[in-house]
Formats: structure tokens, C-alpha cells, sequence
């Protein structure tokens, strides 16, 4: 029989969106990587919750770049690889219907283009070519990014975690990390519900669980799920191109309590959706609500009347992984160096996982370049949370 390794480079905790990528690069680059997962198999917690939304249409330096090398990642992996993984360059939309968020929208679009992103404004003509029956009452154009896109979390994460295990990756699977404890300053140990491991670094890609995890070697994360509902439809031809974010919060009392909301047709045309509550709901707690479905439906039908007539096969609801400020903590804490962080994803880890990964196998081989330590800063463990991102 085969014995059982327990000392390694690097130990992963969590074998999600950002784990799972983290392993890759990290096992490409030769370095002897173990992921412990407490659940059955590769992306079992959020990222099975994700709707496959990939876009680098953010508002800060750290997310435009992480999420640039993300799609180069989806996009070309098929062509690579081979697997399929359900990769469609549909393009992001954020149309305005105020001349408030017009000009908010355009205001970040100089942000945009000033990190080479590919973005434009539509006049609302331009707009309802690409939306074909989009409501156009009061329709002030729209933001337009067509290098995003789309493709599915759960073929994917397979796809990255098959590939990890070719160049070598390990994995423990129904394994729980209960306690970490630090052995000297290249040495730490790693227990679980079933074992003992050692290792020399630790990443923290627990999600939810993220605080949890930084509380065993005296880290105070602040890391909050909070809860969100997705649903699916029947798959029907396409009939509109990119996602479609109404940033708008309800504008009556019988979609109350919800802010924004984002829909688009993935490659197998179903139409996915998701929505923002106005008082969110913290915890893990991931029974479906009977409100969400009545008014996010009211609400997109309304704003673009074609949807009226699909069905919807199933809903769910699963959480953000949330910061105070919207954006990930990523790096360690000076007094512990070889604890690194990759945490507090918000509504963008599925998006963030592949580029974040491979900034986390170079934080670990000391290959950081400068592009990396400005992207860096955005995630900082010790910044000042009180600024909010545009887009939380
Ligand atoms: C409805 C909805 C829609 C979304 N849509 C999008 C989208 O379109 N695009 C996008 O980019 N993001 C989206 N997200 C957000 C995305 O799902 C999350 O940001 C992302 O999955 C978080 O990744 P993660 O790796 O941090 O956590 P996860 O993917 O949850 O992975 C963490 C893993 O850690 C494991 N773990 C935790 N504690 C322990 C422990 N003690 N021992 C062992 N294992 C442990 C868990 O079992 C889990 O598998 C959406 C989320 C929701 C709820």
C-alpha cells in the first residue's frame, strides 16, 4: 500500500473557487500542495453557488487585474486543455435608467479604460440591438464590456482540480481542520477529524469559514456570510446577449426590500439570476426563500418583458464570503508570514479564483513582481476597511 504523505510545501484549507485554482498553479510550479476539504469533493461550498459570471469590469486596480488573467484563463482553456467548461464571451451590461447612475457609470468607465479595459457606453438604440425587447422607458444607454463572459462553475472547478491532480496536487476530502498550530517559523501543523499534517505554509481559502479558520492561529478575520439567492431556467434559444445588471434598488412596495439584480443566458441558453437583498441576511443558513423568486421575477420582467413566459427549474441560495469594504483579504499578517490569506471573496471569488491563484503560488515562491505588490495593496490584511467598493 501506498503510504500516506503527511509534510508538504503548502496546505490549502478549503477546496473552492480559490482553492482549488491555487493548487493548479501551485502544482504546476512543482510545489508539494495538499487541499483539505470538509465536504465530499471539489466545490461544494459557494463555488457551486456561483452563477458563472466572469467579468473584469470592476472599479479598482486589484480586481480589474486579477480578473483580466481570469479570463484570459476561462477563455483559452478549452483550446488548451480541451475541456469543455461551458466559456461564452457575452460581454457585461449595466444599463441606467437615471441620470445619476449614468453618470456614475461613466465616471468609473474613466477608471475602466484607464486600466486598458475594453468598455464603452451604448446610446439605448445600441443598447436594445444587443437586448432586443430590453424595457426602454427612461433608458439612458449603457455600459457595455463584451471581453467578459461566462461559463460554469461546476465544470470548471472539475477541470482545474482534474488538472491539479495530473501535475501532482493532493487532496483529502470529508476532512475537517480543527486546530493549526504554528511549530516555528517553517513549521506548521495542521490537524483534522482524521489526521495530522506538516507543512511549511498555510492558505486560508475557507470562504465562509474563513474567520474560523484565522481564529486558530490568533487572527481576528472579518469575514461575515451573508446570504443570496440564485435560480435557473429552462434552456431556450438565445435571445439576448450579455448579463444584464440593473443596479437599481426596488422601486416599489411589491418588490421591496431588494437591491440590485443580474441575469444572463448561459452557453446551454438558460437564463440565470440572482439578487441583492436590501437588509441582508448573515449566517450560513441556505434554505430558499419564498420571496426571493416573486420579486426578482416581477423585477426583471419588467424590465425586459421576454422573460415573462420561462419557467424556472430551481433555485438556491448560498452566500458571499463578505469584507466590510467589498474586497478580498489576500497576503498574511506580518507576524505570521507563512499563514497567507485568501479570503473574504464577496460575490467574486468563482471570477477571481483562476488569476488569484496564480498570484498565490507566486506569493509563495517569492516571485512577486511589481504589478502584483500594487494589486496587493487593494487586499491588504491591515487596510482600512471604512472605504466602500462602487460595486458592492
Ligand atoms: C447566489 C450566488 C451567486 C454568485 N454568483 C457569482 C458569480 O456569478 N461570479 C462570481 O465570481 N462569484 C459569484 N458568487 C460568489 C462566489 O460563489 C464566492 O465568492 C466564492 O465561491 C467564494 O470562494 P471561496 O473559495 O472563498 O469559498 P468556497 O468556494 O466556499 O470554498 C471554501 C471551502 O472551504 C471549505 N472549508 C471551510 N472550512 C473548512 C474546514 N475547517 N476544514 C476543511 N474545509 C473547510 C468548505 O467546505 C469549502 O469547500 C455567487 C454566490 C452566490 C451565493
Amino acid at each position: 500500500m501506498k503510504p500516506v504523505t503527511t509534510t508538504f510545501d503548502v496546505i490549502i484549507v478549503g477546496a473552492g473557487s480559490v482553492g482549488v485554482p491555487a493548487a493548479l498553479a501551485l502544482a504546476q510550479k512543482k510545489i508539494k500542495v495538499l487541499v483539505i476539504d470538509a465536504k465530499a469533493s471539489p466545490g461544494q461550498g459557494q463555488n457551486k453557488c456561483a452563477i458563472g459570471g466572469i467579468r473584469a469590469t470592476h472599479s479598482d486596480k486589484g480586481k480589474i487585474a486579477i480578473c483580466q488573467r481570469s479570463i484570459d484563463i476561462f477563455s483559452t482553456w478549452q483550446e488548451i486543455h480541451g475541456d469543455d467548461i461551458g466559456w461564452i464571451q457575452n460581454g457585461y451590461s449595466f444599463p441606467a435608467y437615471t441620470d445619476a447612475d449614468a453618470k456614475k457609470l461613466k465616471e468609473l468607465m474613466v477608471i475602466q479604460k484607464s486600466f486598458h479595459m475594453d468598455i464603452d457606453w451604448l446610446e439605448p438604440k445600441e443598447y436594445q440591438a444587443l437586448v432586443p425587447g430590453i424595457n426602454m422607458e427612461n433608458l439612458k444607454g449603457s455600459t457595455y464590456s463584451p471581453k467578459d463572459g461566462s461559463a460554469s462553475p461546476l465544470l470548471a472547478i472539475n477541470a482545474f482540480y482534474f488538472k491539479s491532480l495530473e501535475h501532482g496536487a493532493q487532496y483529502r476530502f470529508n476532512e475537517k481542520v480543527t486546530h493549526i498550530e504554528m511549530q516555528g517559523d517553517n513549521q506548521i501543523q495542521v490537524t483534522t477529524d482524521k489526521g495530522c499534517y506538516t507543512t511549511a505554509k498555510v492558505i486560508n481559502a475557507a470562504g465562509n469559514f474563513a474567520r474560523q479558520i484565522g481564529q486558530m492561529v490568533g487572527l481576528d478575520l472579518p469575514v461575515t456570510p451573508d446570504s443570496h439567492e440564485g435560480a435557473i431556467t429552462e434552456p431556450v434559444q438565445r435571445f439576448f446577449g450579455p448579463m444584464i445588471v440593473d443596479l437599481r434598488p426596488a422601486l416599489d412596495p411589491a418588490t421591496a426590500d431588494s437591491s440590485n439584480y443580474y441575469f444572463y443566458q448561459n452557453n446551454e441558453g438558460q437564463v440565470i439570476f440572482c439578487l441583492t437583498p436590501t437588509h441582508l441576511i448573515t449566517g450560513t443558513a441556505s434554505e430558499s426563500t419564498s420571496t426571493f423568486l416573486p420579486q426578482v421575477a416581477k423585477r426583471m420582467v419588467r424590465l425586459f418583458p421576454k422573460l415573462a413566459n420561462l419557467k424556472v427549474r430551481r433555485t438556491w441560495r448560498g452566500q458571499y464570503p463578505m469584507t466590510p469594504d467589498g474586497f478580498p483579504i489576500v497576503g498574511a499578517d506580518k507576524t505570521i508570514p507563512n499563514f497567507i490569506n485568501a479570503v473574504g471573496m464577496c460575490g467574486q471569488g468563482y471570477m477571481m479564483g483562476p488569476g488569484l491563484g496564480e498570484l498565490l503560488a507566486r506569493i509563495v515562491t517569492y516571485e512577486l513582481t511589481q504589478e502584483d505588490l500594487d494589486v496587493l495593496k487593494h487586499f491588504d490584511i491591515q487596510r482600512d476597511f471604512s472605504e466602500v467598493e462602487h460595486f458592492k
